[in-house]
Order: structure tokens, then sequence, then C-alpha cells
């Protein structure tokens, strides 16, 4: 019986877990996202999230490789994870995108955040590459928000911090 407990606890813990970085992954993602979004609506809480998307990614790959290249990803997640607080959600949001649903937050804290994450990620020297820069975008949970328009928010603003030249953190704060 103790054996199948702790078998049942493995594998749900690798079916929110992403293989290649060890983050959590899409699945556990979504799932927090709709708890913060409901504890959000509910009790008037602030929180928010911070889209990370890795500058010219596929020129890693083109100039050193695929493998390279899932190393920059599992040095960058262990960035990530080293530098936001235990109760932050860091998770791969897909490809070379994360994603970090900070409960409790608000929004000067989400930028805040961001952007010591992505000096921390400009002033890390990786393995072989050597420099590598990520792009940010935040959005702060209102009470009109749904599950998709936060994170919309937070996709558009890493678009405006992408066409602002990469490597910055951009906010969106309308709805
Ligand atoms: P931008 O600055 O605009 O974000 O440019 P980019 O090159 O980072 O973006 P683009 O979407 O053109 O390329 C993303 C690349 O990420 C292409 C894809 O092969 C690579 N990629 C996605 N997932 C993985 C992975 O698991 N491992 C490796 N090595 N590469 C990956
Ligand atoms: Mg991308
Ligand atoms: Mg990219």
């Amino acid at each position: 019986r103790k054996q199948l407990k702790d078998k049942n606890k493995e594998l749900k813990q690798i079916a929110i877990t992403d293989k290649l970085t060890k983050l959590y992954n899409r699945v556990k993602l979504d799932e927090s996202l709709l708890k913060e979004l409901k504890r959000a609506k509910r009790y008037n809480h602030p929180f928010g999230l911070i889209l990370v998307d890795i500058d010219d990614f596929k020129v890693v790959n083109d100039t050193y490789g695929h493998l390279v290249g899932d190393q920059v990803l599992k040095e960058l997640s262990r960035i990530l994870t080293h530098y936001t607080r235990e109760i932050d959600i860091c998770g791969r949001w897909g490809g070379e995108e994360f994603m970090i649903i900070c409960p409790e937050t608000n929004y000067e804290g989400i930028s805040k955040l961001a952007e010591l994450l992505r000096h921390k990620v400009e002033s890390n020297d990786f393995k072989s590459v050597k420099k590598v820069t990520a792009s940010f975008g935040i959005s702060e949970f209102k009470p009109t928000d749904s599950f998709d328009s936060v994170i919309l928010k937070a996709d558009k603003a890493l678009y405006n911090a992408k066409h602002a030249g990469k490597n910055c953190v951009r906010g969106l704060f309308k709805n």
C-alpha cells in the first residue's frame, strides 16, 4: 500500500513537470492560473504574471546546435527558480517561453521581479554561449479579467518588449 502511494505521488509529479527543465509544465500552469484567478476574484487579492521569451534563441540553436540550446534552457530555468519566491509558480509555457505566476503581488512587485530576472539572465555566464538575454511581458490581474485576457495582456506586453529592441521588461496595466 505504501509503495502504491509513493508511486502515485511520483506519477502526479511527472504529470506536472517539464522533462527538460524540471520546471512545472503547461498542465500545472493552467491549473495554477485558474486557481489564482478564482482566488483573486473572490477575495480581491492581487496577482500577476510574467511571460519570458529568450531573445534570438533560434540563432543559439543554429550556431551551437540543439544540445547547447537545451543546456541554455536548463540554465535559464535555474535562474528563474532561484530568484523567484517559494509561492511563485514557475513553469515552461512552451519552447523557449516561460511563465511565472506571482500570487499576492501587485504591479510594482511584478515589475521589480521581472527586472531582477532580466538582469540575472543578462549577467549570467552561460556555458558555451556566454551571453543570453530574454524579453519580459508582465500583466496584473484586474477584476474584469478572464483566464484568457490576463495571458493576452502579458503576451501583448511581451510583443512590445520584443519590438522595443528585446532584453527589456514591458507591462500592460489596462484591460
Ligand atoms: P525572438 O527574439 O523574436 O524571440 O527570436 P527567437 O529566435 O527566440 O524566436 P523563434 O520563435 O524564431 O525561435 C524559437 C526557437 O526555439 C526555435 C526552436 O527550434 C527553438 N526551441 C524551441 N524549443 C526548444 C527546445 O526544447 N530545445 C531547443 N534546443 N530549441 C528549442
Ligand atoms: Mg518564442
Ligand atoms: Mg524567443
